[in-house]
């Protein structure tokens, strides 16, 4: 890291006893009920790739943050049903103040956004007066209001290429990713200590134990994971993709396993996009718990209740928009 270490927050955990799955025995009617109210309510359902192969199975789009925002700003739905965490309804609600957001489950949040507030970022630029602030798509509004771009892990790359050289930038809150951003591109950043809480636990060893088992096995690692820095430098040449990287890369390569080194839901994914070829997760606990929060039963619920919802004060919204319309002009 250059620059001064900004003091972090401890990220929000929650029990992993929240990740039992229930067993739904009104399933078929569960399902019958959210397409009924799907079309009562004029709803639309994004999913993204980390939630349950059931939700994920009814959803009307499934995909990563830049893709369910992309999504989001174009829909014609009046009612936008966020099958994600509550950062990703957030940036729904800011693409669309006109409409419903729904977030089936508001206790999904993200250990990663947690690590950045508002007060952290504007310290920053006292400290680097005329300096640009990229932020992760996966930060509160109030972040996002703050910073002048926003990126995901399918386009920091090309955000951080479009700066104007000798200007001080921060890059937050992730520092794996940012790490990688750094290598691609050259460019000197402060960088803020965050990480998530899944992709900072999947370990080297993860990844030897399932080459082991797997042999010939093609990895498919995310930016993010805690690992990354450690397996790069094992295995010279080696690329990051993003989530959708990955579809990409898997249709394309001459491989039929992969080992997926990201969030376990991307198997999902993949298995559905990529027909034909076996995909196997880095690890079974590289499970995120708040995205495993939605269900079908609580997005029925929501449907059906019209909550619970996800807003952003007008003032809020008018500045947070400013960065995410610039990450979606990118690519
Ligand atoms: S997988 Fe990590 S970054 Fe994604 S929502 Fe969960 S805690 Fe946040």
């Amino acid at each position: 890291m250059t620059g001064t270490r900004p003091v972090v927050p401890p990220a929000q955990i929650p029990h992993r006893d929240l990740l039992q799955l229930q067993v739904l025995p009104d399933e078929n009617q569960i399902r019958a009920d959210i397409e009924r109210l799907r079309k009562e309510k004029n709803a639309v359902i994004l999913a993204h790739n980390y939630q349950r192969p059931e939700v994920q199975g009814i959803a009307d789009f499934v995909g990563d943050s830049l893709g369910l925002s992309r999504q989001a700003a174009k829909t014609d739905a009046e009612v936008i049903v966020f099958a994600g965490v509550h950062f990703m309804a957030e940036t729904a609600a800011i693409l669309n103040p006109q409409k419903v957001v729904l977030l089936p489950d508001l206790r999904a949040g993200c250990s990663l956004a947690d690590t950045l507030t508002a007060q952290g970022v504007r310290d920053w630029k006292a400290r680097n007066p005329g300096g640009l602030v990229v932020t992760y798509v996966n930060t509160t509004a109030d972040v996002k209001a703050e910073s002048d771009y926003c990126c995901t892990s399918g386009n920091a790359v090309q955000v951080v290429q479009s700066l104007p050289e000798d200007t001080p930038v921060l890059f937050a809150p992730d520092r794996f990713l940012a790490a990688h951003v750094i290598r691609e591109t050259g460019r000197q950043m402060d960088v803020w200590d965050g990480a998530c809480h899944v992709h900072e636990a999947i370990r080297p060893e993860d990844i030897q134990g399932q080459q082991a088992a797997y042999p010939g096995a093609e990895l498919l690692i995310h930016p993010e994971c805690g690992c990354s820095t450690r397996v790069l430098s094992a295995i010279p040449g080696l690329q990051l993709y993003s989530t959708e990287g990955m579809i990409h890369r898997a249709q394309a390569s001459d491989a039929q396993t992969f080992i997926v080194v990201t969030e376990t839901g991307m198997v999902t994914r993949l298995e559905k996009d990529v027909p034909g070829k076996t995909f196997v997760p880095v690890s079974r606990t590289a499970c995120c718990e708040y995205m495993k929060m939605i269900t079908l039963e609580n997005i029925r619920d929501s449907l059906q209740n019209l909550q619970p919802r996800v807003t952003v004060p007008g003032a809020i919204r008018e500045r947070a928009l400013v960065p995410i319309e610039r990450m979606l002009a990118i690519g």
